[in-house]
């Protein structure tokens, strides 16, 4: 079969690989859709320290089942399925508690395990959900980052008509806008220092942008908010720079969340967050946003599909992976279809 192989900082060429064989409780996927993430754009950079070689990535993807392992009695050959990339023990107090994106043992495909920038993929029988015949291949590889953007939207405490600020609209950030708005939120402030990526925030509902490269974004915010700051921030770039200024945006006692995540260590003043009474939250994944995500492309309540701006194949993907990574392409979201 096919496959990008990841083999160091801006090297992933397309190879012949041997096609996986199923494990007793593995599905084998024919991958019929991926997403490339930025995550991914950040991986082959070779900055983020996640990702090491040799590996696929790969991880927002649909498909149909090829092949099943001996104990799954669950899944068919030709099932149309979507995959949930995070693979957690299932035991420990993470995920005994419900929060299984927390799980003190997890895997996910694309990251330490073999992804789907591939022909097919081998994932564990837990990972595999039901796409329903109304949800599109790529749809359905839109799943994932909906279900990051619903969490994160999930988790951060707001009331009706709140204010709420995102720092960042690339997929993650964008999809954040449309969650916080089916939430409730009131005015949303969608902050970047892209001007294609700030027009795309407006088209799908941002009610203010701010071009954080032209203007003092924190005087913005105080203007749109009677001087006392966001009710809430979202940070989704996960940077020092932003994330710095994710505690500037928000009113005293206010709530921000960090979902981006690619500078390992960063510099913040501390005195923001304990003078402030400001609460700081971390936001990994998703929980049962995963189901809900597809509920609502299902049932049209939101349409993910809008944020794809160039569809191509897996042979096509590392030359745009590699433009995306050096700024020489600017799409927002990027689907390979296989
Ligand atoms: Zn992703
Ligand atoms: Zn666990």
């Amino acid at each position: 079969m096919k496959a990008l192989v990841y083999q160091g900082p801006y090297q992933m060429p397309l190879m012949d690989m041997q096609e996986p064989k199923p494990e007793s409780e593995q599905v084998i996927i024919q991958v019929k859709a991926v997403g490339i993430c930025g995550s991914d754009v950040h991986g082959f950079r070779g900055t983020t320290g996640r990702r090491m070689p040799p590996i696929i990535m790969g991880h927002e993807f649909s498909g149909v089942v090829s092949a099943v392992g001996t104990a799954v009695n669950e899944w068919k050959t030709g099932d149309r399925v979507v995959i949930n990339p995070l693979l957690t023990c299932g035991v420990c107090a993470s995920c005994l508690a419900g929060k299984p994106n927390t799980c003190q043992d997890r895997h996910c495909l694309g990251v330490d395990m073999h992804g789907a920038y591939a022909s097919f993929v081998a994932v564990h029988r837990s990972m595999v959900h039901a796409l329903p015949d109304e949800v599109t291949f790529a749809q359905g590889a839109m799943v994932e980052p909906l279900a990051v953007a619903m969490h994160a939207a999930n988790i951060t405490d707001f009331s009706l008509c709140e204010d709420v600020v995102i720092i960042g609209a690339g997929t993650i950030g964008l999809l954040t806008l449309l969650s916080v708005k089916m939430k409730g939120a009131g005015k949303v402030i969608q902050i970047d220092t892209d001007p294609h990526r700030l027009a795309f925030a407006e088209s799908i509902g941002a009610t203010h942008v701010i071009n954080a490269a032209k203007t003092d974004a924190v005087q913005e915010v105080r203007a749109l908010t009677g001087d006392k700051g966001a009710d809430a921030v979202i940070e989704a770039v996960g940077i020092s720079a932003t994330a710095n200024q994710s505690l500037y945006l928000v009113k005293n006692g206010g709530n921000v969340t960090w979902i981006g995540n690619s500078q390992p260590e960063i510099k913040i003043n501390m005195q923001q967050i304990v003078t402030r009474e400001l609460t700081l939250k971390g936001s990994y994944g998703f929980t049962s946003e995963f189901t809900t995500a597809l509920a609502a492309i299902q049932q049209q309540i939101i349409d993910p599909m809008v944020l794809v701006e160039k569809e191509i194949t897996l042979a096509e993907a590392s030359n745009i992976i590699d433009d995306l990574a050096r700024g020489k392409a600017q799409y927002i979201k990027v689907m390979v279809n296989i």
